[in-house]
């Protein structure tokens, strides 16, 4: 256990920060938002919209210039029948220029365009520029893993009514416990921690491919040891001790997200992508790939662990240069779909393991986010 190592256990620590960091930077923003509401004397709440899901098929999204990573997952939160649920509920600005920088609104807006209109796809360029005020930038490629966290915490933080935000943190919120255990002593340090996606190895310690999802899952809850330059400050030792560092499941939300980390930092200055073959099952379930103390829940969280695939946002190209699509089984017509910006087409499974990804196929298509969803309870 070297340095390698080490590294790999900051990543899973900074990626634990990052969800917070934005949590923490949503909630001083939410603050300034309300502030400046509340100067806007008639303040309307208006409900709008009776059905907003996807009934007649599946509707495209014109690419307005390297908008295809947005796109993707757009879609991919659209086609989310729970997701739509929660974002018809909500509560319409009355103001033209909140409206314009209300994130669920414009979301709303778009969702309504792709549902009324005849055509097979529509244009996302007011939600674009919403979002751009927002500081998303247009016309830049983004890492799809990271766009998810930031809009979901742009809806989140705008959704003004708490039942809402509660139900969209409990659609998508991944609950961890984190260890901390002193090798020299016996304190140990637990904290919970909440996740929006897990972020798995696609590679191990020792920088070996990992070949199955459930080998990448493995190894994201393996313990760590924090040797050397990574060791932590004891308070009970006085001192800089060796760390064992590990995580446990203590819950899982209905809606899923697993995010195949194929763009790696090390060993050079640029970001490389790795596009190895790694399968992923239709059904996953949780029991069948954890052992006992890798997680910490009871057995009725644990019997609603199993899970089959929803969507795939999958990346073609390299790490600088690339395109987004997203594969997704419409949940009312139980049909796959995917997604191509503005072109839709109707696929099987057999197309959608296409994303498994080829170790001599650099340019091929590679899965980036899964979505998983809850069976329901048989
Ligand atoms: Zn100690």
């Amino acid at each position: 256990m070297g340095q390698r190592s080490g590294r790999q256990a900051r990543s899973k620590k900074l990626e634990v920060a990052l969800s917070r960091t934005m949590e923490a930077e949503a909630e001083i923003q939410n603050k300034e938002e309300e502030a400046e509401e509340l100067k806007a004397k008639d303040w309307k709440l208006t409900s709008v919209f009776g059905v907003a899901d996807l009934k007649n098929g599946a509707i495209g999204l014109y690419n307005i210039g390297q908008s295809c990573c947005l796109n993707s997952v757009l879609q991919v939160f659209f086609m989310n029948t729970r997701f739509t649920g929660i974002l018809r509920r909500i509560t319409v600005p009355s103001h033209a220029g909140q409206q314009r920088r209300h994130v669920p609104y414009q979301m709303l807006l778009l969702l309504e365009e792709m549902q009324c209109g005849k055509q097979k796809a529509v244009s996302p360029v007011a939600l674009a520029s919403c979002l751009s005020i927002h500081r998303v930038k247009l016309f830049v490629q983004h890492d799809a893993a990271q766009l998810f966290l930031t809009l979901w915490n742009l809806i989140k933080r705008q959704m003004k009514k708490p039942e809402l935000v509660e139900e969209l943190s409990d659609l998508y919120t991944i609950c961890v416990q984190e260890h901390l255990a002193c090798q020299k002593c016996s304190s140990e340090t637990k904290r919970n921690s909440n996740m929006l996606t897990l972020p798995l190895p696609v590679l191990d310690s020792n920088s070996h491919v990992l070949n199955t999802l459930e080998d990448c899952l493995q190894c994201f809850l393996r313990p760590e040891e924090l040797t050397e330059h990574n060791m932590c400050f004891c308070e009970q030792c006085g001192r800089k001790t060796p760390f064992l560092q590990s995580m446990k499941l203590v819950h899982l939300p209905q809606t899923l997200t697993i995010h195949l980390k194929r763009f790696c930092f090390e060993k050079s200055a640029y970001i490389h992508k790795l596009s190895h073959c790694l399968p992923f099952p239709q059904d996953l379930d949780f029991n069948a790939v954890l052992t006992e103390n890798q997680c910490q829940a009871g057995d009725s969280e644990k019997a609603a662990w199993k899970y089959e695939i929803f969507a795939v946002v999958a990346h073609s190209g390299s790490a600088s240069c690339g395109h987004y699509c997203a594969y997704i089984r419409s949940l009312t017509e139980c049909k796959w779909y995917c997604f191509n910006d503005s072109e839709v087409c109707e696929v099987s499974w057999d197309d959608v393991k296409c994303t498994y990804g080829h170790s001599s196929l650099h340019w091929g298509q590679t899965a980036y986010l899964l979505i998983y969803m809850k069976k329901r309870p048989q």
